[in-house]
Parts: structure tokens; C-alpha cells; sequence
């Protein structure tokens, strides 16, 4: 191999760095063109965002409801993603995130970055390849069975790609032989991509063999003091399902391989969920039907409410490990009375991918993607009229709309967008923006032309048309919350 990239190499390296030198000024005025409206490339002006040049392949027009995609079992979510260009299949399982799709996901990470730092959560980043070694200590290796994804190293070394890391986290707070008791609870989290050898890879993003996962560990003093870090984690994970406006149920779970003695699951209840669970109509109680034994169903907790079967999509995971892991791998603190004592940890998952795609999943209609607010990939989109209509001379309105927008409203900086594919009709771009689930959009047509000015608002979200004029669409707009 060597050898070969010598010879290589160079002249590759040659013939990149002449074109580079050659090109630079070409590449500049490319990347110009490339994101700048032709009617609003003058100096000063701030690049549009334009449909017509966003990658986002939809077929919207192309794909029925029914059709099977790559043969795996489809759903609403999946369905929809697909069609609006968000996601596009590769292998079982495995997905292109486009991106649109990688800015939703990118809002939905600062949501929950915000939510775990302040609990006082601090982020690192751990390997995804990990040995087996670490895995045979917890006797995990073999204990997951076929869903953990093997692979073997040149050197006949056996690792595998990571679909959670207690072992790997432990293992590293273990190596710190200087922890305190003062620097506890140590709250230690990521957001990376989990593997997850799934027999049945289905509803797209909602059960596939690669993902992204947040996941975070715990490091106490005490049990008390675990319980307590425990609790204010559900509590950040009940303030982060609200501000997404998503109706979470928190119910007692069964723990599963991971272990432990307390565990809950994060569920948003969904027709499609693969998980059943029985509520109380009366109390808050909540559980998976793994973890009920009696058949009976009166309420176990407050004894007069009758228990419903519910199907949910798990989103959460809470575990409250104890000193299983702590104990395999030595994970020690100096205590008040300066001697060592082995740390008591918590586990707490969230499925970032799985979170998207079940909020559309639950949002949306049959016909069209709904975003929770925070989270839509742009929360803007500008309608200028058709070519050659009646109202052609209120295009110029609509792109000084989009700068007057960037200017009077740096929150919306970016989430604004111009359909410029004016030999459409606006009704035809408006059944597409109603597909992909902008919140707003601005319809500039006739309305513009006319004294007093005014422009035709979509709120998609609940299907209130409004007429405002350009005030009344910056009033409206400044209270857009963005993240
Ligand atoms: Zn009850």
C-alpha cells in the first residue's frame, strides 16, 4: 500500500495545490453564485437562502402512500421524511441524514445541551470502536448477544462499535485516581452514533442499526445522593419533552441488560409504538406491561383508577446502576474521611434521531410534515408570485422582505427562506411548503401591490391564515422562538 501512496500522493498533492492557486478566484465567485439570488447579488445585501438551490431531493409528488420503501416496514414518519427529502436510504437500517434534516438535528442538540449543562452536565466524546476487553470485564460481550456489532482488527483483535458506554465511561473515570468527594456528583454525557445489529431494521429513523444517542452517566457519593441526581434528571428530561411541545409519559421500566435496580422509560404514546403501556386514568401512574405482574387492572397505586393499554415510542431511558459497573472497574473517589470508596452511578439515555422522527411521527398529518417549533429545519418560506402573473411586479417586494427580515430580526437569521421557483404557481408551492411543514409562510401576491400593503401569513401549525401588513409581520415573526 505504501509504496503505491508515494507514488501518488504527490502528484496528486501537485496537481491539487496548482488548481487551487489557479482557481481561487473562480471558486469564490462559485460559492457566490451558488447561494446568492441573481436580483440580490449586490454587495451589501445578505446571501438569500433559495429553494431552488437547497439540496433537498424531495419526491413529493412521486411517492404514494403505500409504497414500500426498500422493503422494510414504512410509517408515517419515515414515509413523510423521505418524501420531503430529509432522509434517504443507503443499507437496512442506515439512512443519509440531508440537511435539512442535520439543522433540525443540530437545534435539537443545542435544546438538549442547554438541559443537560444546566443540571451541570459537561460533554466529552468517546470512541465509537471499542475493544471487547472492557466489554468481557462487565461480561456484557456476552450477554448482548447478536445486537452488539462485532469487528475484527487487522491484528486479529476483537472490538465492537459502541450502542452504549458505561464500560467506557467507567473505565475512564477509574483511571483518575485524584476524584474527590468534592468534585461529585460528576455528570459526564455525549451525543455520538450508537450501533445496533437490529434482525428487523423498520419505521426508518425510529428503529434502525445506526443512530444518534445521547447518553450520560452518573458518578455519587451515595445512594441517596444518586437518587438525587436520578430524580434531576428526569426532571431535565420532562422540561426538555415540554419546550418541544411533546406529550411524554414517564413510566417504571424494566432494566433490561443494562442492570440496576431503578429504571423509567421516556414514552411518547403513538399508535405505531412498539411498546405497550398500561396508564392510570386516575393517578399519575405509569408502567410498561414487562413490569407488571397481576393481570388485574386496578390501579397498584392509588387502588381506585383502572389501568389502560397504551402503545408508546420510547424516546428516554433512565437507569440507576449502583456499583455494577463501578465495581468491575475500580471507579473509586477519595471520600470526606480521605479513604477510598467506589462511586455509585446512573445511566440516562436519549434517542436524538428517534426523537425527530417520532415528533413527526406524532405531529404530523397524513399529507404533511409538523415540526415542533424549535426544531423545523427553516421556520420561514417566502412565496413571491408566479412568472408572468398579474402580480409579477411584487417579486422584488418579496426579496426585499427576506432582507428586511435578516435585518430587523438576527434571531431569524438563516431560517428564512425565498421559493424562487416562480414558473411554479403559488398554489403549487404552497402544497409543497404544507408537505415539508415550514411554521410560516409568506405569501407575496396582489395583496403586496395594493396601499395599504399586505401580506398573507400560514401558520401551519394550526392553519390560521392571516392578513398582515409589513409591522404586523415583524410583530409576529420577533416572537419566533428559535434555538
Ligand atoms: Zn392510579
Amino acid at each position: 500500500m505504501e509504496p503505491i501512496m508515494n507514488q501518488i500522493w504527490p502528484k496528486v498533492f501537485q496537481r491539487f495545490h496548482r488548481r487551487s492557486l489557479f482557481s481561487r478566484r473562480s471558486l469564490s465567485s462559485w460559492a457566490e453564485h451558488a447561494t446568492v439570488s441573481a436580483s440580490t447579488n449586490s454587495r451589501h445585501m445578505k446571501p438569500t437562502l433559495l429553494v431552488s438551490r437547497l439540496y433537498q431531493p424531495s419526491n413529493l409528488h412521486e411517492v404514494g402512500q403505500n409504497t414500500s420503501l426498500q422493503g422494510e416496514m414504512t410509517c408515517k414518519s419515515q414515509r413523510l421524511m423521505q418524501q420531503a427529502g430529509l432522509i434517504h436510504p443507503s443499507n437496512p437500517g442506515c439512512y443519509y441524514y440531508l440537511p435539512a434534516t442535520v439543522r433540525s438535528m443540530e437545534k435539537l442538540i443545542r435544546v438538549i445541551d442547554q438541559e443537560m449543562q444546566g443540571i451541570g452536565g459537561q460533554k466529552l466524546d468517546m470512541p465509537s470502536l471499542c475493544s471487547a476487553e472492557l466489554w468481557k470485564a462487565s461480561k456484557r460481550w456476552d450477554l448482548m448477544g447478536k445486537e452488539l456489532l462485532r469487528l475484527k482488527d487487522r491484528h486479529d483483535g476483537d472490538y465492537c462499535l459502541a450502542p452504549t458506554h458505561e464500560e467506557a465511561v467507567t473505565t475512564l473515570v477509574a483511571h483518575q485516581t485524584s476524584l474527590s468527594y468534592k468534585q461529585l456528583p460528576l455528570l459526564l454525557y455525549q451525543i455520538t452514533r450508537k450501533f445496533r445489529d437490529e434482525p428487523k431494521p423498520k419505521f426508518g429513523l425510529l428503529r434502525g442499526r445506526e443512530f444518534y444517542m445521547k447518553d450520560m452517566y452518573s458518578f455519587d457519593v451515595s445512594e441517596e445522593a444518586a437518587y438525587q441526581t436520578y430524580e434531576s434528571v428526569c426532571q431535565a428530561y420532562t422540561r426538555l419533552f415540554a419546550r418541544l411541545g411533546l406529550h411524554c409519559v414517564q413510566v417504571q421500566a424494566d432494566t433490561g441488560n443494562i442492570g440496576g435496580k431503578l429504571s423509567h422509560e421516556f414514552q411518547l404514546p403513538a399508535d405505531i409504538g412498539e411498546d405497550r403501556l398500561l396508564l392510570c386514568g386516575n393517578c399519575s401512574f405509569a408502567a410498561n406491561v414487562e413490569t407488571v405482574s397481576s393481570d388485574s387492572t386496578d390501579c397498584p397505586q392509588c387502588g381506585t383508577g383502572t389501568l389502560v393499554e397504551s402503545k408508546g415510542i420510547e424516546v428516554g431511558h433512565t437507569f440507576y446502576l449502583g456499583k455494577k459497573y463501578s465495581n468491575v472497574f475500580n471507579a473509586t473517589f477519595s471520600n470526606a474521611q480521605n479513604k477510598l470508596a467506589v462511586a455509585e452511578m446512573g445511566c440516562y439515555g436519549l434517542g436524538v434521531t428517534r426523537i425527530l422522527a417520532a415528533a413527526i411521527e406524532v405531529m404530523s398529518t397524513e399529507e404533511g410534515i409538523r415540526w415542533p417549533g424549535l426544531l423545523a429545519p427553516y421556520q420561514v418560506c417566502v412565496v413571491p408570485p408566479k412568472k408572468g402573473s398579474k402580480a409579477d411586479k411584487a417579486a422584488v417586494i418579496a426579496e426585499e422582505l427576506v432582507q428586511t427580515l435578516a435585518d430587523a430580526l438576527p434571531l431569524l437569521r438563516g431560517e428564512v427562506v425565498l421559493d424562487d421557483r416562480t414558473q411554479m404557481t403559488i398554489g403549487k408551492r404552497l402544497k409543497d411548503a404544507s408537505k415539508l411543514g415550514y411554521p410560516y409562510v409568506i405569501v407575496v401576491g396582489q395583496g403586496a401591490l395594493e396601499e395599504p400593503t399586505r401580506f398573507e401569513v400560514i401558520c401551519q401549525k394550526t392553519g390560521e391564515i392571516m392578513f398582515l401588513s409589513k409591522e404586523g409581520l415583524l410583530d409576529l415573526l420577533g416572537r419566533v422562538e428559535t434555538i
